[in-house]
């Protein structure tokens, strides 16, 4: 290791030493850490500030570009032939926006409870929201099967493999509608233009650009938190003459092939991928092994760990005896949230980092050391644990990337959740294939696009053109933008006021669930509420809790429910009491849509600013404690 900076060295990198060894977190905690760590902390910290202070943009998070005039086809659907029909104009009793697993779940939930009437009103030709629009090769869930599709049991179904590809997932999307009959009265190819609650008849009106007219007591928005597509703001983005799209609408018709690869359409094409997040991650592989030759434009690299996928074996999944998903879920929950449970049921990369950087590995020293941890050396052992899993994570690219600037290249400097985690055994390899090239740009993003090609500046620099025929932008969607933006529609309340004037300055919900102003109307999602790894289970806590006070609301004969103006109030503040999601941490983290690009606490409907402090657990315990005591607290019904 002569000549290498010193945070290289990493003594101890089999798998095994994913898991730190007891003695050495007290180690870690007394003393010098660099004996014990064989890297010093410091350096490599300030490595980590060097590389998120060379990504920071002043225009953060305005540098995207909208999918809206010139860009609009890239929101365009490429699935489903568009179907001409008639405006509906009729009532119902409950509208549902959005068909994916928010929609699903308080879909089924309020069916099981003998709501009947319920109306799902979906963007895309079918159910499955995300999983409708991520069909890209490779497209496949990080989080295990088990736990993350929603409803196995009611629908007595097992996935094939530990991490579901896209197709099983929207397949089960649709059996889940089925299931609970929702495609009967659903509205697809439809989008929402404008909510507007009607305080004479006490129902919500619901407009959609299919000239629609639907009345309905109650709504739910379940919109889903990555749903809009956003380009990178390069100059010259619309000269490109070649053929372009979005990873979320791919166009098969181009490429060739399907989720599993086989992309015959690019045999004899040069492509170039624009990103290298989570998405990214998964179809590069297929791209890789199919195009003539691939670019791969990268301004940061992810983190990427072993996948380990497998099919199913049913001995790991236990005695299925009901409530075993609940259960799985609920124990992975735990654990993911830094708590501690006797038996990790996952065990995956998702718990391995957990218990190495949360609660169990502060248990854990403060039991060798016989008192507990001051939270100042909670967040040191935390920080030392990461420096090292991401050292793991590092020399992981070195190990399997042959050539060592391009192994150089793909190492992540910063901290492990500031990026999304990956997992993927195929994405690293791909980079030694001799017709892919990655081109770092070293954090600067790429320069300019000419009807031809991609332009960099290298590190003299000077300027390299890369002609392509295909671009494939991988560059995420829309965060931190207004709710009522992303919706693609502002909802109306009481007394005329939109949604929009009320959360300008930030959400105001109670439980995130319901606005002052907003009788009979239920947010599912990312509002002011726990934010959890397996999203499907915190979906699946808000669809009961909404179920529960529509029974309520049905057996106490109460027309209309609106949550009082001092319960939303105290809940805001509770919301502010428990804000510590780590602001300083997101602070030293490289810029991304987890911290405003780079701009933590600048934006009041930034991703995480909806996040309820105190996670998941105790978000959980309170919905279930407040349903328990039956008082329906906060909430007006009349
Ligand atoms: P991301 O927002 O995570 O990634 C966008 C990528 O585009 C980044 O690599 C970004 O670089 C890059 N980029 C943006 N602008 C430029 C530019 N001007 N020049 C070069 N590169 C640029 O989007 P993804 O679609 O990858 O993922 C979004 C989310 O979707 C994930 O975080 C995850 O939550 C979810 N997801 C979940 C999966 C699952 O299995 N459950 C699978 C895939 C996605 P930089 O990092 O520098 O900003």
């Amino acid at each position: 290791m002569t000549g290498q900076p010193r945070w290289f060295v990493i003594r101890n990198n089999t798998p095994a030493a994913a898991t730190l060894a007891f003695m050495s977190l007290i180690d870690l905690l007394q003393g010098d850490p660099r004996e014990h760590l064989g890297f010093d902390p410091d350096e490599l910290k300030a490595k980590y500030l060097a590389e998120r202070d060379r990504r920071i943009r002043p225009d953060g998070n305005d540098q995207y570009t909208e999918v809206v005039d010139e860009f609009a086809r890239y929101d365009e659907d490429p699935y489903t032939e568009r179907i001409e029909r008639d405006p509906v104009d009729d009532e119902v009793q409950v509208v549902v926006v959005g068909g994916g697993f928010g929609g699903l779940l308080i879909g089924g939930r309020l069916k099981e409870a003998g709501f009947t009437d319920v109306r799902v009103i979906e963007k895309g030709g079918d159910f499955g929201g995300t999983w409708y629009w991520n069909r890209y090769p490779g497209a496949m869930c990080d989080v295990e099967s088990y736990c993350y599709l929603p409803m196995l049991e009611e629908l007595n179904y097992i996935p094939k493999h530990k991490y579901s590809f896209a197709p099983e997932i929207m397949e089960h999307s649709k059996a889940i509608a089925r299931h609970f009959e929702l495609y009967d009265n659903a509205l697809l190819q439809t989008g929402v233009t404008e909510m507007r609650w009607d305080d004479e008849i006490e129902r919500w009106i619901i407009s959609t650009d299919r000239g629609d007219t639907v009345r309905a007591r109650y709504v739910a928005m379940a919109n889903g938190p990555l749903s809009r597509p956003k380009l990178p703001g390069i100059p010259g983005i619309a000269d490109f003459t070649g053929h372009t799209f979005h990873t979320s609408r791919w166009d098969y018709d181009y490429t060739g092939g399907t989720n599993e690869g086989n992309l015959t359409g690019l045999a004899d094409k040069r492509v170039a991928i624009i990103g290298t997040g989570a998405t990214a991650v998964q179809c590069i592989p297929h791209l890789g092994a199919s195009a003539e030759h691939l670019y791969v434009f990268q301004r940061t690299p992810s983190s990427v760990d072993v996948r380990n996928n497998r099919e199913t074996d049913l001995d790991e999944l236990g005695d299925l005896l009901p409530g075993w998903q609940q259960r799985r879920m609920d124990n992975f929950n735990v654990l993911v949230s830094g708590g501690d449970q006797d038996e990790d049921l996952v065990s995956d990369g998702w718990t391995d980092i957990f218990r190495n950087l949360t609660g169990i590995a502060a248990k854990t020293a403060s039991r060798q050391l016989g008192r507990r941890l001051t939270s100042r050396e909670k967040g040191k052992l935390m920080e030392l644990s990461d420096y090292r899993k991401m050292n793991q994570v590092r020399h992981r690219v070195d190990e399997i990337v042959e050539d060592q600037a391009t192994a150089d290249a793909l190492k992540p400097w910063y901290r492990q959740f500031c990026k999304r985690p990956c997992f993927h055994d195929d994405y690293l390899p791909t980079f030694n294939r001799p017709n892919v090239d990655l081109i770092d740009t070293a954090g600067r993003g790429v320069k300019r696009i000419t009807s031809t090609g991609i332009v960099v500046e290298n590190a003299d620099g000077t300027e390299t053109e890369y002609g392509v025929d295909c671009i494939v932008f991988a560059t995420g969607f829309e965060v931190g933008t207004s709710y009522t933006r992303r919706a693609g529609y502002d909802i109306i309340g009481r007394n005329g006021e939109t949604l929009s004037e009320r959360w300008a300055d930030g959400m105001r919900t109670m439980h995130g669930l319901t606005a002052h102003g907003f009788p009979n109307c239920f947010f599912l999602g990312f509002t002011q509420t726990a934010v959890t790894v397996n999203v499907p289970h915190a979906l699946n806590e808000q669809a009961k809790h909404v179920r529960y006070i529509l029974e309520q609301a049905r057996d106490r004969g109460a027309e209309v429910i609106e949550v009082t103006a001092e319960a939303e109030q105290a809940w805001i503040d509770e919301m502010k009491d428990k804000a510590r999601l780590g602001a300083r941490f997101y602070a030293e983290c490289t810029p991304g849509y987890y911290n405003n690009e780079g701009k933590p606490g600048d934006n009041p409907v930034g991703f995480f600013a909806g996040a309820y402090g105190a996670g998941p657990i105790r978000f959980f315990r309170l919905l279930d404690e407040w349903r328990e005591n039956g008082r329906l607290e906060g909430l007006d019904l009349k």
